[in-house]
């Protein structure tokens, strides 16, 4: 008996040591992973990737993917754009859980809208992570994962009119001209603010003129004006004290005005040039505010649904909450063509470019 345990412990014993080499392997592997190039500063780097007033902290373009990724752990000027939006994700996600517990959640038609907002929420976060970590690579890259970047926008902006109009909106806006017209609006809308920012990013070139801003802005202010009216209107018509959601939607409205602010103009670092490059420039603001305001959506559009889901698929029909959750992969498809459409006609730009330079 006391010989078989011993068997047994020798073999233990030998199957263990092989476990033992397992930190050499791992020093194999993280010796075999390329470094991240210490950063540049914007004469270093071609005039694409280089913004106004922040003048160091550039990652150089050419190098592995791999540096790319891991320069996700690297202080460089683009390190709070990435983060800002990486930890909007888990944010969304504790609280969408924590809403799951409180006021309750079944996957069924009357809960479409709701998923739907939350898939949009994830694919712009996702996109926007991925452009601003691996922009730099090259021109090719840099388009690529900016015209994707306006795809998640579109979707992001379509997701949020179907929760605005089927948990949010007024039986008498809905019968309004805006209200008949709004879903095939949103979606109009949203693939137009794709296109236009597509078409201003792929025509015009730095220093940008203000055209291109115009391009940008307009199909996208013209989409928010659009996806908020059902939200205005309520916020106007209905008592606050009733509805402690309206306050949540006053909130996402102020967080997304503040975003549009900070987007549009190149603030604070503008009155600091060099000092906002790794910590406060406009974008990173830009992106914090847009996060904050994806959260108190999530917050008012579940307390809509919790107080709407007996009744929506009355209100509005089976068919037509299918036809949104049809409508919303259609979208999504017609964006994503658009900007590989866009980005066909940048690749013989680009080649005719190197084709000069040579
Ligand atoms: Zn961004």
């Amino acid at each position: 008996m006391s010989g078989d345990i011993v068997q047994r412990f020798s073999t233990l014993t030998l199957n263990i040591k092989p476990l033992s080499r397992l930190p050499l392997l791992s020093d194999l592997i993280s010796s075999s992973l390329p470094s991240p190039s210490p950063t540049v500063t914007a004469s270093q780097v071609p005039s694409l990737f280089r913004e106004p007033y922040i003048l160091t902290g550039y990652r150089p373009v050419k190098q592995d993917w791999r540096c790319y990724l891991l320069s996700l752990f690297q202080r460089h000027n683009e390190s709070l754009n990435v983060w800002t939006h990486l930890l909007a994700g888990p944010v969304l996600l504790l609280r969408w859980w924590a809403n799951v517990g409180a006021l309750g959640y079944t996957l069924d038609a009357s809960s479409l809208p709701l998923s739907l907002f939350l898939v949009s929420s994830f694919t712009y976060l996702f996109l926007s992570v991925t452009a601003h970590l691996l922009q730099s690579h090259s021109e090719h890259a840099h388009y690529f994962f900016f015209f994707m970047d306006y795809v998640g926008v579109a979707v992001y902006q379509y997701g949020c009119s179907l929760g605005h109009y089927f948990y949010t909106s007024e039986p008498t806006w809905r019968e309004s001209y805006i209200g008949l017209m709004f879903l095939p609006g949103a979606a109009f809308f949203g693939w137009l603010s794709c296109a236009g920012c597509c078409l201003a990013k792929s025509r015009y070139r730095r220093p940008y003129p203000l055209q291109r801003k115009i391009c940008q802005l307009i199909p996208t202010t013209l989409a928010y004006l659009l996806d908020i009216s059902p939200i205005v209107h309520r916020l106007f018509t209905v008592s606050w004290t009733q509805e402690p959601s309206l306050h949540f939607h006053a909130l996402q409205i102020a967080s997304f005005l503040l975003s549009a602010v900070f987007f549009s103009f190149p603030i604070p670092e503008r009155f600091f040039p060099g000092q906002c490059d790794f910590v406060g420039h406009g974008h990173q603001i830009f992106h914090l505010f847009l996060s904050m305001c994806t959260v108190f959506q999530l917050e008012a559009l579940f307390q809509d649904y919790a107080r709407q889901r007996d009744t929506v698929v009355e209100v509005f029909g089976e068919r037509q909450l299918w036809w949104a959750c049809v409508s919303f992969p259609a979208l999504f498809g017609c964006c994503i063509l658009t900007a590989l459409i866009t980005m066909r006609h940048m690749n013989k730009q680009l080649q005719g470019k190197q084709d000069r330079d040579k």
